[in-house]
């Protein structure tokens, strides 16, 4: 299912793209703006500035009647429509002045004379002419001879300049928004081919086909990344989905032997009509197979509760070697059935805060298995190590037919047996049951083995807050 237009990332991108590039071209257009016009309006200052202080050197030499001329030829120069003068006494009384036809609306600031009064050499007002028509710049100047000159010059080349940029404005903003739309769009269109990619393989698959990869780039940039990211998530997705397919079947063939058992004796016992004893032995056997599968149905339990951090472990100080030394004593007899040697070494202080009915449930398929795993005449030892670090640890040490490095962490995974024609009798759980109970304590399960040489299985538990017991 395609998403709406309006809603894809693609849109989103060249709008922001769009709209950054906008505003910082009206940003730049500003900037520019404040820049020329501020040159422009510095230009009419500075023109009027110099004729006023032309107009001081006139009038201090040839008096008035010398700058009425000057401004009249000045104006002619300039046409009458471009500037103007006046000049006043301090009391704002105006004695002289340019023609004035033109720029009768323009009266004299009270203001600014009050400011020249008051000591200011030169005041500048921007006035118009007339309500929408030209604006115009006056300077209020105060000559030596305690005359006050208004001289007024038409802004013409600012209009000029304003409605130019008004024009450029329009058209360049328009280029501006399109093509950075354009741009925005083509560029987010490249950089998220990728992500289309990775859609459509998501879309191609299913709970059953899990084959389907993103093709790699190696560009080495984020899209190659996720890529590589979203194939990995995959093959970890098919590794769990082949685990849990083969778990499964292990249920399966697990749950379906003692039943079918059940079920066989049951018919058996019921065609040939045998006689009380024959009925008795038919509900023994049932529920020495019940008693398995009831036990195998709980060990489950406790590894799900266990996993997910609901163990319900009642934790107390437990002294590791006296379990360790207890536990040797109970598979002492087994042990001398296999005619395998056992032997334990503890340490003096192994105190840990611990469940110890799960811990020994722990120790327990440790030794159990290294016993079924080690022929006769081979060795089985234990040792408990709790040397000064935080931690105690028991390895159970073993001469048995070792594990593949391969299977290292497979043994530890719920009905996983190295041989798959289970000749020892188990289902598998154990060893995910002590891991389990381990992690559930903080410490861990882990194995080293040497193939055909013996194995080593070493249980971590945190020494905690636990003093000497
Ligand atoms: P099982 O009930 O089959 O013993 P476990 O979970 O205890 O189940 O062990 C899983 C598998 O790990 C076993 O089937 C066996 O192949 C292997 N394994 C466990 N302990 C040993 C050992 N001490 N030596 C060799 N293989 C072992």
């Amino acid at each position: 299912m395609m998403p709406d237009l309006f809603r894809t990332l693609a849109f989103r991108l060249t709008l922001w793209y769009a709209g950054i590039f906008t505003v910082s071209s009206c940003v730049a257009f500003v900037f520019f703006y404040f820049l020329v016009s501020h040159t422009i309006l510095n230009r009419i200052d500075q023109d009027l500035l110099d004729k006023a202080n032309g107009f001081s050197a006139v009038l201090s030499v040839k008096g008035v009647a010398g700058v009425k001329n000057l401004a009249v030829l000045e104006a002619r120069a300039a046409g009458e429509k471009k500037s103007f003068f006046r000049l006043l006494y301090p009391n704002g009384q105006v004695f002289a002045t340019s023609h004035m036809a033109y720029w009768k609306n323009i009266s004299v600031g009270e203001a600014a004379v009050n400011d020249l009064i008051s000591g200011t050499k030169n005041v500048f007002e921007t006035v118009t002419l007339s309500p929408g028509s030209q604006q115009v710049r006056v300077l209020y100047h105060r000559s030596g001879a305690g005359v006050i000159l208004q001289t007024g010059l038409s802004m013409e080349t600012y209009s000029h300049f304003f409605v130019a940029f008004k024009r450029v404005f329009i058209v360049a903003m328009a280029v501006v928004v399109l093509l950075s739309a354009l741009c925005g769009w083509f560029l987010s269109k490249k950089a998220l081919s990728g992500v289309g990619a990775v859609t459509e393989t998501a879309s191609r698959i299913s709970g059953s086909n899990l084959d389907a990869r993103v093709p790699e780039t190696g560009n080495q940039d984020e899209l190659d990344y996720l890529a590589k990211t979203f194939n990995k998530m995959l093959d970890r997705i098919a590794g769990l989905v082949a685990n849990i397919r083969e778990m499964s079947d292990n249920i399966a063939h697990d749950l379906k032997s003692p039943i079918t058992r059940i079920r066989g004796l049951a018919e058996i016992t019921l065609v040939q009509g045998g006689d009380k004893q024959a009925f008795e032995s038919m509900a023994s056997s049932t529920i020495e197979e019940s008693d398995r599968l009831l036990d195998m149905i709980n060990t489950m339990l406790v590894i799900s509760r266990a996993d997910a951090g609901e163990g319900g472990f009642r934790f107390e100080p437990v002294d590791l070697s006296t379990l360790v030394i207890e536990a040797c004593d109970l598979f002492g007899p087994v042990a001398e059935d296999r005619g395998v040697q056992l032997e334990c070494t503890t340490a003096a202080r192994a105190g840990v805060m611990a469940d110890i009915a799960m811990v020994q449930r722990c120790l327990t398929n440790l030794i159990d298995n290294a016993l079924k795993y080690t022929p006769a005449r081979g060795r089985v030892w234990i040792e408990v190590d709790a040397g000064p670090s935080d931690w105690v640890e028991i390895r159970v040490h073993d001469t048995g037919e070792g594990i593949r490095e391969a299977d290292y962490e497979r043994i530890f995974e719920r009905f996983y047996r190295v041989d798959p024609s289970r000749s020892e009798a188990g289902a598998g759980l154990g060893l995910c049951l002590a891991r389990a109970i381990a992690r559930g304590h903080g410490g861990d399960v882990t194995v080293t083995s040497v193939l055909d040489g013996g194995s080593c299985f070493s249980i971590t538990l945190p020494k905690g807050n636990v003093r000497v017991i």
